[in-house]
């Protein structure tokens, strides 16, 4: 199957016995580099702290060994040692190891010392730079860490000593006369005591300064006050770790600079229901838009490619004079179907190609295949409408789609006299819902359905858990039909039923409920 290619093509970028020290970026998915999405499908192990962003590990390979070795609050953690080891034997059992560490490995993220232990120990090594949190999080605030009228230099601080330390090793003096912007590094605890330490040593405590709490990720959030008052600020909103505390005059430039809080879904939780492995786009184009998401995929796509009705319609492709196709996922898995039968898209030169919607039109033109049909409604009645030109009476019809579809489309071809072959490439089975994401959907705005199976799953799923504040968006009449007969009331369905249609819908709905 065309997965076991995909895996050790990926297996390539990744050298066997190396490890990879790679920072993951501050949070928002996005701000992970090439590099370290790469190396992440290759490796045969992953080592990851806590602080890195939600779905990083996704596109792991699903033969890796992905362990949890950071820090829980209130446990204890993998001591720093102990992560060198297993580092050194999973390399060394001639194995690609990634450890992955929030931010940038080698800013404050003690990258260097696992260099050198790895190093010691005659283990090859490289380092993949992340976004550090202190540039990402002060740009996701609208805070310049450098401007020509205002900073001209940029400081990385710990704002955490060693409290074993007998005595601090940072230069107070030297960093009150710096001239630019301080940015401190886990600095949320001792704020009051450094930024006293500031001004005792001669800075300015009138000088703008700001923290950043869960910079770049959703449900960041900035205060800025003066280097004076910045500690009762942050204790009066309650921020609290992960966050980032920057003083300087470029911390006033947020008020210009503020862009985050502009952004049109900014401030709003959204759950994403699809299946983990189609989430992405939707979520992606949702955090886009500024929105908190909550990935709670409530159905799995299982693939039926051993199922012998798939077997013999790759087998006999070249037979059907119309194939219709009502997913992407249904055109992914037909093509995987037809590469086992020692096929490709050339089998289909014959047939009449139909996709239900642009995004299966979308899958179809990826592989080298221009739909023939593509209705301007994509529900099965609209497929069914533009087919009505089609001649398809005697001649054999593939329907290849989900094993739980609707007959709709189906009955009408047969009623029109085609042979025909519905064939369940997949079937959408129940996806568990992870504790930690139904916690997270308690507080949503919205919950976005694309099928009705998600409806069925994730109600279902939830019971009383479902959570009561969120507006319903639907994609469709049919995904709204499963809603309401779930008790749930839509609040807006989308006009065009794909995901750019559902993002405008609810795009529309939260600007008329943000007021005039
Ligand atoms: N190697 C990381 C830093 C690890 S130290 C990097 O390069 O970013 C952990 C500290 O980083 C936290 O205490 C906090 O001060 C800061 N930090 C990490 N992620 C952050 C985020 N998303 N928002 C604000 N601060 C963050």
């Amino acid at each position: 199957m065309s997965e076991i290619s995909t895996d050790s093509r990926a297996k390539t970028q990744a050298r066997p016995g190396v490890v990879y020290l790679v920072g993951a970026g501050p949070g928002d998915p996005g701000l992970m580099t090439a590099r370290a999405l790469e190396l992440i499908a290759a490796a045969d192990v992953v080592f990851h702290d806590r602080l890195i962003p939600p779905g990083a590990l996704d596109g792991a390979r699903e033969d890796a060994t992905l362990s949890y070795v950071g820090k829980a609050p209130g446990k204890p953690s993998v001591p720093q040692e102990e992560i060198g080891k297993l580092m050194i034997e999973a390399a060394k059992e001639g194995r690609s190891v990634v450890r992955l560490k929030g931010g940038d490995p080698f800013v404050f993220g003690r990258g260097g010392e696992e260099g050198e232990a790895l190093r010691a120990a005659g283990v090859e090594f490289e380092v993949v730079p992340g976004v550090t949190a202190g540039v990402a999080a002060s740009a996701y605030a609208g805070i310049p860490v450098t401007h020509r009228d205002d900073a001209s230099a940029v400081a990385f601080v710990t704002g955490h000593e060693d409290p074993e330390k007998a005595e601090t090793a940072l230069d107070w003096d030297a960093l009150a006369r710096f001239p630019g912007t301080l940015v401190f590094y886990m600095g949320v605890k001792n704020l009051a005591r450094n930024a006293a330490a500031l001004v005792a040593a001669g800075r300015d405590g009138e000088e703008p300064a700001a923290a950043i709490e869960r910079g770049t990720m959703g449900g960041q959030r900035v205060v800025v006050a003066t280097l004076a008052t910045l500690a009762a600020a942050v204790e009066r909103e309650s921020i609290s770790a992960p966050a980032l505390i920057v003083t300087g005059a470029v911390a006033a430039r947020r008020d210009q600079l503020a862009w985050l809080e502009r952004r049109p879904l900014h401030g709003r939780r959204v759950i994403v229901t699809r299946a983990r492995a189609q989430a992405s786009g939707l979520a992606t184009a949702l955090r886009g838009l500024g929105a908190d998401v909550v990935e709670l995929p409530a159905i799995r796509i299982e693939p039926r490619l051993d199922a012998a009705e798939v077997r013999a319609a790759a087998e006999e492709i070249g037979q059907y004079a119309l194939v219709c196709l009502t997913s992407p996922n249904g055109v992914r898995l037909l093509f995987e179907a037809l590469s086992a039968a020692g096929r490709d898209a050339r089998s289909l030169a014959g047939a009449t190609v139909a996709a239900i919607g642009p995004g299966t039109a979308r899958a179809l033109a990826a592989r080298g295949i221009v739909a023939d049909v593509v209705p301007e409604r994509f529900v099965a009645e609209g497929l069914i409408e533009a087919l009505s030109a089609v001649e398809v009476s005697g001649k054999r019809v593939l329907v290849a789609r989900a094993a739980d579809a609707r007959d709709v489309l189906p009955e009408w071809l047969e009623g029109k006299g085609a042979e025909i072959d519905v064939v369940p490439l997949y079937e959408t089975v129940r996806e568990q819902p992870d504790a930690a994401a139904v916690e997270a959907a308690q507080g949503a705005d919205y919950v976005t359905f694309t099928s009705s199976s998600t409806v069925r799953n994730l109600t279902e799923a939830l019971g009383d858990r479902f959570p009561a504040s969120a507006r319903v968006v639907s994609i469709g009449p049919i995904t709204t039909e499963a809603a309401v007969e779930a008790g749930l009331e839509v609040a807006v369905e989308a006009e065009r039923h794909d995901v750019d249609g559902l993002l405008d819908a609810l795009l529309r709905d939260a600007e008329a409920d943000s007021g005039p």
